[in-house]
């Protein structure tokens, strides 16, 4: 499942080939991916010129002249893949579960001016495509919930310590409800609990004072770490044309039951289950 650090690499991707491009033409292959399409989808874009590229939580957000904004959301298994005028093309991120390039889950395409395609591929369509004004974004039902973002000034040491104060259940679960911090998914909240010495298993409330200031930036670390690997990989992606797979390569914990450590301090990495996802942490160094 994309995470927020790749759908991030993908907004990047995506930003200077939609912005100021018009829309020419939306091929649309089925009805629905995870929820039918909404109503008139293509015409509603064709024509429109795209003013801004952005991203809430872990959807892509495709700002038009009109003031309406293509919602994309890439599900378990969404990807997607750039047509360049020339006949190369790219993908704007190589994501950790990549979904592999079969052209028969190609279901939306969309047309640009100057002969730039931008096609969505989902083998498993679980991803979601919505048309939001502007002016209905906050109070609209995918995002009326949603908590701060991670990498934003709203979600600090107080914010979260609030949040958390007085909650029994585990600190894991807390981190991945989406109404306490904004698109924080499985592998990066394995991270950051383990950068930041607490056990996934720790009470939620206890997280606090020395703590939760140390939790939350190592919370924005993880983060801005995948960000950046993927934002420096994007030019290596173009000239190799591969699959570079480099999200995982910097994981500490995630993925790695029964290696040693990084931390040196001669214990192995444990994987247990919590709410039906595998939690990766090491024993000694996080309590
Ligand atoms: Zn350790």
């Amino acid at each position: 499942m994309p995470e927020l650090p790749e759908v991030e690499t993908v907004c990047r991707g995506l930003e200077p080939i939609f912005t100021g491009r018009c829309i020419e033409r939306v091929v649309v292959r089925r009805p629905n991916l995870r929820w039918p399409f909404p109503d008139q989808f293509a015409t509603r874009l064709e024509g429109q010129i795209v003013t801004k590229v952005g991203r809430r939580a872990k959807y892509i957000l495709i700002t038009l002249g009109n003031d309406e904004i293509l919602v994309i959301h890439l599900g378990m298994s969404g990807s997607i893949l750039i047509h360049e005028p020339d006949g190369n093309s790219h993908r704007p991120a190589s994501l950790y579960y990549d979904s592999g390039g079969d052209d028969r889950h190609d279901h939306v395409v969309f047309e640009l001016e100057g002969g730039w395609s931008v096609i969505y591929n989902d083998p498993r369509r679980f991803g979601l495509m919505d048309i939001v004004s502007l002016k209905d974004f906050e109070g609209h039902r995918l995002f009326a919930k949603i908590g701060p973002e991670p990498l934003g000034n709203e979600f600090n040491p107080a914010y979260l310590s609030t949040r958390l104060n007085g909650r029994k259940g585990p600190i894991k679960s807390h981190l991945l409800d989406q109404s306490i911090v904004a698109g924080l998914g499985n592998i990066y909240v394995c991270e950051a609990l383990f950068q930041a010495g607490i056990s996934p298993q720790a009470r939620a409330g206890t997280i606090s004072g020395k703590r939760v200031e140390r939790l939350v930036p190592e919370i924005r670390a993880v983060l801005m770490a995948a960000i950046d690997a993927g934002g420096s990989s994007l030019n290596d992606y173009v000239q190799t044309d591969g699959e570079l797979g480099y999200f995982q390569h910097q994981f500490k914990v995630y993925d790695r039951e029964g290696e040693s450590c990084t931390n040196d301090c001669g214990a192995q990495i444990k994987r247990i289950v919590q709410a039906g996802r595998s939690t990766f942490y090491c024993p000694k160094c996080q309590r």
